[in-house]
């Protein structure tokens, strides 16, 4: 199964990713954690792309094709995948859609993990707070700004998504972790609905 998740930050996209990859067993492709990890490791992918994320805006989308193009010809992606964090822009959802066709391949399910943004805001300072290491990313000054470029570059992607028969499911992801990801598997024809 071949799947993208797209949603703010704070809406609980990366512990349902990781549900959802556990159950399906396919591989959890995180482009954020790509960048973190090269970052760390000081790569020169890392030494591009770490200012960029600590200020919150995205990194461009050719270097973003160029590492999910790469990390997508690995072996482990061949019968299935999920991306989480990619595509973050209609350029790059268009790329994506011209390398899956070129492959012969096809997206089964876009999943949009859907919190209003009071509640996000809430979640994204108490996430900060509680953390002993939190991510240099979820400082609160930065949240406003990581939230205002979701609206604007990444939003648009559920209306190009829409258009594309019944490819979107938007999630409602209010509620315990229980209840969306039972939503999820509905949603993906996986479970049947609670009565
Ligand atoms: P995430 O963990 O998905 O929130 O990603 C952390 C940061 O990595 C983002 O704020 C961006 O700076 C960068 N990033 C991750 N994925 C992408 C992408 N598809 N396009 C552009 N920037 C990205």
């Amino acid at each position: 199964m071949r799947i993208v998740f797209i949603g703010p930050p704070g809406a609980g996209k990366g512990t349902q990713c990781a549900r959802l990859t556990g159950f399906l067993g396919i591989p959890h492709l995180s482009t954020g954690e790509i960048l973190r990890v090269a970052k760390q490791n000081e790569t020169p992918l890392g030494r591009v792309v770490g200012p960029i994320m600590d200020s919150g805006e995205l990194v461009s989308d050719d270097l973003m094709m160029g590492v999910i193009s790469e990390r997508l010809a690995h072996a482990d992606c061949r019968d299935g995948y999920l991306l989480d964090g990619f595509p973050r822009t209609v350029p790059q959802a268009e790329a994506l859609c011209v390398w899956i066709q070129a492959t012969g391949q096809r997206l089964d399910h876009v999943i949009e993990l859907r919190v209003d943004k009071d509640e996000l805001r809430n979640r994204l300072s108490m996430r900060f707070r509680n953390l002993s290491n939190p991510r240099a990313d979820d400082r609160p000054e930065l949240i406003i700004q990581r939230l205002l470029v979701y609206q604007m570059e990444t939003k648009p992607l559920v209306n190009f998504y829409a258009a594309r028969d019944g490819l979107l499911k938007t999630i409602n992801g209010i509620g315990t972790m229980d209840d969306v990801f039972h939503r999820i598997l509905v949603a993906i024809g996986l479970e049947k609905p609670a009565r």
